[in-house]
């Protein structure tokens, strides 16, 4: 059996269902479902992402809405700007891509609260975390999304198995914790554990792991002798590491050593091609949703 979860193939299996549904919709008259992206600043691999998310979003026949600020925007001109969105009829997402530059940083919060919570398709929203804390989640952050559409797909069992998650950050490691400890027969009814920077006897916390969600961005730090035989590992991190035989100078790994855990493990997502092609198309599957829940309404 291949070991490889591949997030690639799974990911446009996805996009290709969101794709026909679109089709189907504007097939009846209705119009198309609308996402709104806001890019402040120049920084490159926030550019990248950006025109990933708006060329995905058009493929599926999406209508796309993108606006580019300078490095130096006011926090009014991007409050502006989410108004305008918010009362949109054509709007069902919207999304500011982080980090912003040094000058709007602080404002993070405020603009995620300005965000109206029912167009908030990237799930950071209190209200929507609130919801997913509740274990009635809407919109659910697409990388956590992501992750539990891969254990899904693949038929992973979660119910009463052990789930170590290394990192706890807001938009990855906590949100899918709470995912997987959720009342839930699909995805759910797993024993969670967080580990962090300051946890103490990391390596036995890993070895209980039946699910192991690597979230740290650490490259190739979790080994084979850290890990349980037969142990499935979702792999999250996004490394640059230098490599003189690539044209660009340096490739991607992941927050796990692939290759030398790869003996042991039941399943595990490569890097690249495992979750990070699932952020963008769950992003998608949010706004596809809000759009049929306006349908609905
Ligand atoms: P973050 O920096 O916000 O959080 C890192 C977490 O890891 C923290 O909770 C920290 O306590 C923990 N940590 C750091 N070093 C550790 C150590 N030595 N031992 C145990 N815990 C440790 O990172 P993030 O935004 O959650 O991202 C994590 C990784 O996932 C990064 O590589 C990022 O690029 C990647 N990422 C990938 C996607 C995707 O679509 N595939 C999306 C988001 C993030």
């Amino acid at each position: 059996m291949n070991k490889y979860i591949d997030g690639k193939a799974i990911s446009s299996e996805i996009q290709e269902t969101i794709k026909s549904k679109v089709e189907e919709y504007t097939a009846k008259g209705l119009r198309k479902p609308g996402l709104a992206t806001l890019l402040v600043g120049n920084n490159p691999a926030s550019q990248s992402y950006i025109r990933s998310k708006i060329k995905k979003s058009e493929y599926v026949g999406f209508n796309s809405f993108h606006k580019s600020l300078g490095e130096d925007a006011s926090i009014e001109e991007v409050m502006k700007t989410i108004e305008e969105w918010n009362n949109s009829e054509e709007i069902d997402g919207i999304l500011v891509q982080l980090p912003l530059p040094l000058n709007l940083a602080k404002y993070t919060n405020d603009i995620m609260l300005a965000i109206d919570p029912e167009k908030d398709v990237d799930g950071f929203h209190p209200y929507n975390i609130g919801l997913l804390v509740k274990g009635e989640p809407r919109f659910i952050p697409c990388t956590p999304r992501g992750i539990i559409e891969l254990l899904k797909h693949e038929k992973i069992e979660t119910t009463g198995k052990k789930a170590v998650i290394i990192g706890r950050s807001q938009i990855v490691g906590l949100p899918v914790g709470l995912l997987l400890l959720m009342k839930n027969d699909e995805y759910g009814n797993a024993t969670v554990t967080y580990c962090h920077s300051r946890t103490k006897n990391l390596d036995e916390e890993i070895k209980q792991a039946d699910i192991l969600i690597a979230a740290i961005g650490k490259p190739q730090f979790v080994k084979s002798n850290m890990i349980k035989e037969g142990v499935t590992i979702i792999d999250v991190g996004i490394n640059r590491i230098e490599d003189s035989n690539s044209k660009k100078g340096y490739r991607i790994v992941g927050d796990v050593d692939t290759e030398d855990v790869l003996p042991k493990v039941s399943r595990i997502t490569p890097v690249p091609g495992g979750v990070g092609p699932m952020t963008i198309t769950m992003l998608l599957e949010n706004t596809l949703e809000s759009y049929e829940r306006k349908l609905s309404k």
